[in-house]
C-alpha cells in the first residue's frame, strides 16, 4: 500500500507532466461586442434593433489599464484556447502548492529534532 507521501509524490508528478504538455497561454479575456452606428434608418436602430457585429476583442489589464485588441473570429478562437490554457496552468500550480504544503508537513515530522537544521549548532 502506498504511503501518504508516495501518493502526494504521484499526484505531484502527474500535475508536472500535465504542465509539460501545456501549450501557449494568454492573459485577459475575449469579449464579443454588438454595436449601433449613427446612420439614420440603419437596421441597428430598427425595431427590433439588429445591431452590427459580432466584433471580437481581446482585453487584458496592462499597468492597471484595460487594453483591447480587435480580433477576427479565427483569432478569437486562438485566444480562447490560450486563455483556457492559462486558467489550467493556474489550477495546476495551485494544486501543486497544496500538495507540496501537505507533503512538506509530513517530511518535517520525519526529520528527527536532533538532525533538523534549526536544532543544529548549539
Ligand atoms: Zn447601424
Amino acid at each position: 500500500m502506498a504511503t501518504r507521501l508516495e501518493r502526494y509524490e504521484r499526484s505531484y508528478r502527474a500535475l508536472a507532466a500535465e504542465l509539460a504538455e501545456l501549450r501557449f497561454i494568454s492573459q485577459g479575456s475575449v469579449v464579443v461586442r454588438y454595436t449601433t452606428c449613427g446612420k439614420a434608418g440603419c437596421r441597428c436602430q430598427g425595431d427590433p434593433p439588429r445591431r452590427h457585429g459580432p466584433y471580437y476583442q481581446w482585453s487584458r489589464a496592462v499597468a492597471g489599464k484595460t487594453v483591447s485588441r480587435r480580433l477576427t473570429e479565427g483569432e478569437a478562437e486562438l485566444y480562447r484556447g490560450w486563455i483556457a490554457n492559462r486558467r489550467r496552468l493556474e489550477e495546476i500550480v495551485a494544486r501543486m502548492e497544496q500538495i507540496s504544503a501537505a507533503a512538506g508537513e509530513l517530511l518535517l515530522r520525519q526529520v528527527s529534532p536532533a538532525k533538523a537544521p534549526w536544532a543544529a549548532k548549539r
